[in-house]
């Protein structure tokens, strides 16, 4: 803990775990100036939701001039966000993959822009410092031996998704051959309220995917402390008996623990896919929740997660 105060000694700031939260909640960091976080696209009026003709048309002529707007400010945030550098090169990125303990799969580099990586990194070096222990964990694997889950990288050519959780971190590369067309596309998801802004910047989005990675630590922690994943009961238990109630109690936890999950769905703030399944809500709250979002889906989330964690 450290902090920030104010000319008239009033704190303006706080440092938790290494990363700076404003009084309002919001996180300090580098980019938070690139953000869409004020930014929405207008809604196209419906004739039906007019009586008289003249309305609508009014209406129409209002939406005209807010979506020019918001295509301009859309526009401006899109080219901050392309402005802010970290690498030159990519022997710089693979520097920082082997700081980090981090594997980049052959080719990831090839397939994907490199200026993506910019802020892919710096998001993930925030995950890495507040969750360390999902980054690179272990668990007891069917046969008793240690099973390591550890961070990979890699590029995904399956269109359907921006980005996915698979093994650590999977980049489209449909979107993110080009950087900038993926950063259009995840900027529209925000804006248009599919999915939730956090602080409006790429690094929410990848906070994201760091929580597919916590929901899995959580649930093989969950497992792990009763043995459940070892098939050999003689390993861990002295009767047949007790290996069942052991597996009995790592399922009624995991359903105590799904149960919270979904207490959170219709919470204000969650978004039109924290709706999709308990997983894709898990990683919205912890978006919305670690991007310092203050809506009540963000705040009960964070003390979902400290129940949990
Ligand atoms: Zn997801």
């Amino acid at each position: 803990m450290g902090g920030g105060r104010d000319k008239t000694g009033v704190a303006i700031y706080r440092r938790v775990n290494g990363v700076y939260i404003r009084r309002d909640g919001k996180l300090i960091n580098h980019h938070t100036k690139y953000s869409v976080i004020n930014l929405s696209r207008p809604v196209r009026p419906k004739r039906g939701d007019y009586a008289d003709l003249e309305e609508y048309d009014q209406a129409k002529e209002l939406y005209k001039k807010q979506l020019d707007s918001y295509n301009k400010e859309f526009d401006r945030a899109v080219q901050k966000a392309l402005g802010y550098k970290r690498f030159n090169s990519k022997e710089e990125i693979e520097n920082w993959a082997k700081k980090q303990d981090v594997i980049i799969t052959p080719d990831t580099l090839n397939k994907i822009d490199n200026r993506a990586f910019n802020e892919i990194s710096t998001a993930l070096d925030e995950m890495f410092t507040r969750f360390p222990e999902a980054k690179n964990f272990s668990f007891e694997d069917e046969d008793g031996t240690l099973f390591q889950a550890q961070y990979h990288i890699s590029a995904n050519d399956d269109p359907s998704f921006l980005f996915s959780a698979m093994g650590g971190l999977e980049i489209s590369t449909k979107n993110y051959s080009n950087f900038e067309d993926g950063l259009r596309d995840d900027f529209s998801q925000m804006t248009t309220g599919f999915t939730i802004k956090g602080d409006g910047t790429l690094s929410t989005t990848i906070r994201h995917e760091y929580g597919h990675r916590v929901d899995s630590y959580i649930q093989a922690k969950i497992l792990d402390k009763y043995h459940y994943n070892v098939l050999d009961w003689h390993k861990n238990f002295s009767s047949l008996n007790e290996w069942k109630n052991a597996q009995k109690k790592a399922m009624s936890e995991l359903k105590a623990y799904e149960k919270d999950l979904i207490s959170l769905a219709k919470l204000q703030g969650s978004s039109e896919y924290s709706n999709t399944c308990p997983a894709e809500l898990f990683a919205e709250g912890f978006a919305e929740y670690t991007s310092g979002g203050r809506t009540e889906f963000g705040r009960k989330f964070g003390q979902f997660l400290e129940r949990w964690y």
